[in-house]
């Protein structure tokens, strides 16, 4: 029996050198099997053909061989560079504002939205409100982020569909006083608009329907430092109103990254809210210190 000299993630790996560009092998060996930020370089130094992240940036970089996009991209790439992260939050924050700065070839156009916008159920009807006006990470009742108006009023009405709601009563069609809404003769609309519910019902089932969708106010008076840890690095992600303020190794040196303007991050909230809200990580309120 011939025994095997390799474990089979250091045959696979082997292979995986094998087959990169011979160019890139030297890159290659650098690359520590941890989170960061990877970025591949071609022949300019200011533009990178591809920024991306992993919690293994050894495994991800070698990957990048499956599809003819990716051949091409390591056809044209000359060096490999990376950040180290203490773990993945870091990474996907990071990786972010990398793309949004340096916009690589490779990756997928980000485009900056003026649009985003949300509904807003407070009042008697829903409204639209767009985060350029509203500042999404402290107001209330928001629900759903849509790239833009049309958008929002759609989700509106394909609930409206699903739970038998009124236009008339969401504010989607004109109510002539005394008459019910036009979809109620076709038993679309389970009525609130004639008295066949009441309207608590009605905008009972409304909220049902979006409270997944609900926009989470931003929970601390001020900043806090999220921990990661990896090994032997430790780092604390300062953030506040769902920005990433930066990155600090020592809780003292966080004092010296300052607030975050009014305004809202999609990219920071995409990336924060969930991980933040379930407190999966170490979080520090430095407002409280
Ligand atoms: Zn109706």
């Amino acid at each position: 029996m011939v025994r095997r000299s390799m474990s089979p993630r250091l045959d696979f790996e082997a292979e995986a050198i094998y087959q990169y560009p011979e160019h890139l092998r030297p890159s290659l060996a650098e690359l520590p099997r941890a989170p960061g930020v990877y970025v591949f370089h071609g022949e300019s130094e200011t533009l990178p053909l591809y920024i991306g992240k992993s919690i293994n940036l050894r495994a991800r970089v070698m990957s990048h061989l499956r599809t003819p996009g990716e051949a091409a991209m390591l056809r044209q790439a000359r060096h490999i560079t990376f950040t180290r992260t203490a773990g993945e939050l870091g990474a996907l924050l990071l990786e972010a504002q990398m793309i949004k700065a340096q916009q690589p070839l490779f990756n997928k156009r980000l485009r900056r939205n003026r649009q985003l916008c949300s509904l807003l159920i407070s009042g008697s009807r829903p409204e639209v409100v767009y985060a350029k006006e509203v500042d999404f990470s402290h107001t209330p009742h928001l629900y759903g982020l849509f790239a833009n108006r049309r958008a929002a009023l759609e989700k509106l009405k394909n609930i409206a569909d699903e739970q038998r709601l009124c236009h008339g009563l969401l504010g989607l069609e004109k109510l002539s006083a005394g008459r019910a809404c036009f979809r109620a003769a076709l038993k679309r609309c389970a009525g609130a608009c004639c008295g066949m519910e009441s309207v608590d019902d009605h905008n009972a089932r409304l909220l049902e329907s979006l409270s997944h969708l609900q926009v989470m106010c931003w929970p601390w008076r001020g900043p806090v430092a999220v921990k990661e840890q990896t090994d032997e690095l430790i780092q604390y992600l300062v953030i506040d109103n769902w920005v990433w303020l930066g990155t600090v190794d020592n809780l003292d040196d966080a004092a010296r990254l300052t607030r975050a303007s009014p305004g809202f991050d999609h990219d920071g909230y995409k990336i924060l809210c969930r991980p933040l809200i379930r407190a999966e990580h170490d979080i520090i309120d430095l407002s409280a210190t």
